[in-house]
């Protein structure tokens, strides 16, 4: 299948700073994107000729208003469909999320997602993303399909009658490091696949306002800024590459193999080892684990 998607991470700047996030959103980060980049990005995807979907996350992209309304209306110029993933912090009532959402009506925002942070934002009772729901009903963008995922963390037991953890969170990023502990762990070995990602067979990748291409959060396909995307991916070589090379043979339990790295006898999910190997791995390939950003080390330039 050839490339379909790209998600901007428009900035690592959120109002948040959820337990959950991948990449380590926060008040204080930064990696904003510039109209400049965008626009040529965009210009890359449609050279690539099959891409078919662009979305705006983050971070947060209702703080860069104006940056994430002008993206929109250069993707439909070139006619890609659009979507814009929310924490809804701008839903302060109805009929002030209408004058947030009024311009999506006519730009034909197909996806409008209102993301799991809303229901961490510290505040269960959080009406905002309902009110951000009934604004967009209101104003008729019933076309766009407005998803709200809350993440769960519960443990159920597995085929032995041991506790596993399930639920919508990954513990990779922040999540690895702020909710992992008390958890059910297995051991390290157990961990020989990549539950999420087709590398072999990317469907859609997630550029950075810094130019960083990522196929797993973190996980670089190499930076737009050096190599258009076009290129990236007909040079694109999964098997050969230093990260996902291992990944793709057995897991993150590889990349501890391969690379002899210090471990702990269990983890809780694959991503909880694969973040951790890839924290020990990061210095060695930065140009294939990056920015600092996504492994903690906020930057907010
Ligand atoms: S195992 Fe690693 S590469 Fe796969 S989804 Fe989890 S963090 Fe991403």
């Amino acid at each position: 299948m050839p490339l379909t998607g790209v998600h901007f991470l428009l900035s690592y700047q959120c109002t948040y700073e959820c337990d959950h996030c991948f990449v380590w959103g926060s008040p204080r980060a930064g990696g904003t994107i510039s109209l400049g980049l965008m626009t040529e990005v965009l210009d890359q995807a449609l050279d690539l000729a099959s891409v078919t979907d662009v979305y705006f996350e983050g971070g947060e992209p209702f703080l860069f208003y104006p940056l994430m309304i002008e993206g929109i209306r250069l993707a439909r110029e070139r006619g890609f469909s659009t979507g814009v993933v929310t924490n809804c912090y701008w839903a302060t009532a109805v009929p002030d999320a209408e004058l947030w959402l009024k311009p999506f009506g006519g730009l034909g925002v197909a996806d409008l997602s209102v993301s799991s942070d809303a229901f961490h934002a510290g505040d269960d009772e959080d009406p905002r993303p309902g009110y951000a729901v009934e604004a967009a009903r209101s104003l008729g963008l019933d076309e766009a399909v407005i998803t709200i995922d809350p993440p769960v963390v519960c443990t159920t037991p597995d085929e032995k009658g041991l506790p596993i953890v399930g639920g919508s969170v990954r513990f990779r990023g922040r999540a690895a490091v702020n909710l992992t502990e008390g958890l059910p762990r297995r051991p390290w070995t157990d961990f020989d696949e990549c539950p999420d990602e087709d590398f072999l067979d990317p469907g859609r990748v997630h550029v950075d306002g810094w130019g960083n291409v990522h196929l797993c959060q973190g996980v670089l396909l190499g930076n737009l800024e050096a190599t258009p995307l076009r290129e990236l991916m007909e040079s694109y070589d999964p098997r050969r590459d230093p990260i996902i090379g291992p990944l793709l043979v057995g897991g993150p339990a590889e990349l501890v193999r391969v690379y002899d790295l210090p471990h702990e006898g269990g983890y809780v999910d694959a991503c909880h080892l694969c973040y951790e190997a890839r924290c020990a791995l990061r210095e060695r390939f930065p140009g294939h684990l990056g920015p600092p950003q996504v492994y903690g080390a906020e930057e907010t330039r």
